[in-house]
């Protein structure tokens, strides 16, 4: 429980461009987990794969008890229940409010309006935008409006944050701000796997780094840097 496994994972796409190649690789519970790696490398893909989005040409990827090549479609919505996904396009519901756009993921899984009352507030508080809740998205600044993406992602309390490129929007002390954010959800328990270019944010906070190139894992490193010019 609480592990995440690819075994030699291949991912090649229709069009011949190659995702990942032979990728192997184990993920614990409550590790923050950075990846990096050029335009192009296989970040993307390798969140893809976990959250059920894509499906390898070879190998298998394990979640928890989750098999994802030997499940059936039915059971994708129970991994993604245990996947908080947060993307650098946060997607908001342009016509509903804050409180509405994270009530929205609880209500989407079947929660109760008592439960929904109680959470939501919960997860608006921690990440800082319980004054916004009545406000709609195009009252937000970016990073507030990451924020509540952050926060849809968490309302369901999932075991593991998935994150491709969370910050390439935002200006650097926002970014920096969504950082601190992630490391406190973090530290209340949460896995988090972060692709991302932030290659300052990755230097200073020490995490674990996988580097990836061309489709596969380069580097591995417990407590690694980001390792690129630009
Ligand atoms: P990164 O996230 O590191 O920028 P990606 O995972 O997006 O890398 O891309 C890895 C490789 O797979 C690239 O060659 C890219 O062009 C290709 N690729 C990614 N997504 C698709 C797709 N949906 N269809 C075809 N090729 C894709
Ligand atoms: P798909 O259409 O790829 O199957 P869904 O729309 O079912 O994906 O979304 C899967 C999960 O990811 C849901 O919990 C949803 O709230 C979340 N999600 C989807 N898009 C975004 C996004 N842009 N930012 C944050 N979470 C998202």
């Amino acid at each position: 429980r609480g592990v995440i496994r690819l075994d030699s994972v291949t991912k090649r796409y229709a069009n011949g461009h190659q995702g990942l190649i032979n990728v192997s690789l184990t993920i614990h519970r409550g590790e923050f987990l950075f990846l990096v790696g050029p335009s192009g490398a296989g970040k993307s893909t390798l969140i893809r794969l976990l959250y059920g989005e894509e499906q390898p040409t070879e190998g298998q990827v394990i979640i928890d008890q989750f098999h994802l090549q030997r499940m059936s479609r039915r059971q994708l919505p129970r991994l993604r229940r245990q996947l908080g996904i947060v993307f650098q396009d946060v997607k908001l519901l342009p016509t509903r409010t804050v409180f509405q756009n994270v009530a929205f993921a609880m209500e989407v899984v079947g929660a109760s309006y008592r439960d929904i009352r109680r959470r939501v507030p919960q997860v608006l508080d921690l990440v800082g935008l319980l004054p916004r809740q009545d406000h709609f998205p195009h009252q937000l600044s970016g990073g507030e409006q990451q924020r509540v993406g952050i926060a849809r992602a968490l309302v369901n309390q999932p075991t593991y944050i998935l994150a491709d490129e969370p910050t390439g929007n935002l200006d650097p002390d926002t970014a920096w701000d969504i950082m601190k954010l992630f490391t406190e959800i973090n530290r209340r328990g949460a896995t988090v796997v972060m692709a991302t270019h932030a290659r300052d944010v990755v230097n200073q906070l020490h995490k674990r780094v996988i580097a990836i190139e061309k489709g596969r894992i380069v580097r591995d490193e417990a407590r690694g840097v980001y390792g690129y010019e630009a």
